[in-house]
Order: structure tokens, then sequence, then C-alpha cells
């Protein structure tokens, strides 16, 4: 893992030394900045942290190698996708609010509760759907196809904070 990496004391995060994209395969990353920074966390009671010059880590910064085309996408659809699901959430919040008296209270409720939920969801979806229409990986899947990522997730560690 050290070997294909160099810590970065500054903004303290793993950096790779490969360039080659891991979302689109194709390009060749140009900046550092580009990557896409996983956190990843050590699971509960795991034995299994980093030990960097004698730091150990229970959260790490990892870049997976991302071109400025496939930045630029993933940047795009979280934008698109966003003004998407909340719209959509709004709205759906508002009527429910408007037709409180018509409706009662608990459909407004549901409908409260629909909005929240149906945005959190629509965006994901959404999110996911404009990244692979444009034929690259979602953050997460270039992440899972990383094999330095494949080996720490099955050492014990997880996209996920641990919980308490
Ligand atoms: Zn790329």
């Amino acid at each position: 893992m050290i070997e294909k990496y160099t810590f970065n004391e500054l903004f303290k995060r793993f950096e790779p030394i490969e360039v080659n994209c891991s979302y689109c395969g194709l390009s060749a990353m140009d900046n550092i900045d580009d990557c896409y920074f996983l956190p990843l966390y050590v699971k509960k009671d795991s034995t299994n942290l980093i030990v960097y010059r004698s730091v150990k880590f229970a959260k790490i910064l990892i870049g997976i190698p991302r071109c400025i085309k496939c930045k630029k996408i993933h940047f795009d659809a979280k934008k698109k996708a966003a003004i998407i699901s909340l719209s959509f959430a709004i709205a759906l919040f508002a009527i429910s609010l408007y037709n409180m008296i018509t409706i009662g209270p608990v459909f407004t409720a549901i409908g409260v509760l629909l909005a929240l939920i149906g945005g959190f969801y629509a965006n994901e979806k959404l999110q996911e759907r404009y990244v692979v229409e444009k034929d690259i990986y979602t953050w997460r899947d270039g992440a899972e196809t990383n094999y330095i990522i494949r080996d720490l997730i099955i050492s014990g560690w997880s996209f996920e904070p641990p919980t308490l």
C-alpha cells in the first residue's frame, strides 16, 4: 500500500503514484487535486490500522486517480441531481403543507416524509444515472474496482464510519 501511495503530510492524505484514471481507464491524471479522495474508516476493534511513520490511522483519505474529464462529469452530475431532487422535494413538501386542511395531518406527515426520503433517494439515483450515461464509473464503483481499495476493504476497512 505505502509504495503505491505517498503520504501528504499537509493534507493528511494518501496520494496515488498511479496516474491512469480509475473512472474511464483512458486518460491520465494531470493534477493530484483531481483525484477523488475517498474517506475509509477502520472498523471498530479492527487491528488492521494503517501505521505510517508510527502514526496510527482509524480514518484515511485515499486518492483514486481521476482525470479532469471524469472530475467534471462527477461534479456536473452532482449539481444536476441536486437541483432536480431538491426541486422535487420542495414541491412535494409545499403541496403537502398547502393541502394540510384537506388531506389531514397523517397524509401531510406522509407527504413531508416522502419529500425527504424521496429527495435523498432521487439525488443518489440521479447522480448515478448521469455518471453512468457518460460511460464512466461512479465515484464508488471506481473506488471499488481499484485493487488497493479492494485490499483495504478485505482487510477490515469500510466506506462507512463505524457506529458507536
Ligand atoms: Zn477519466
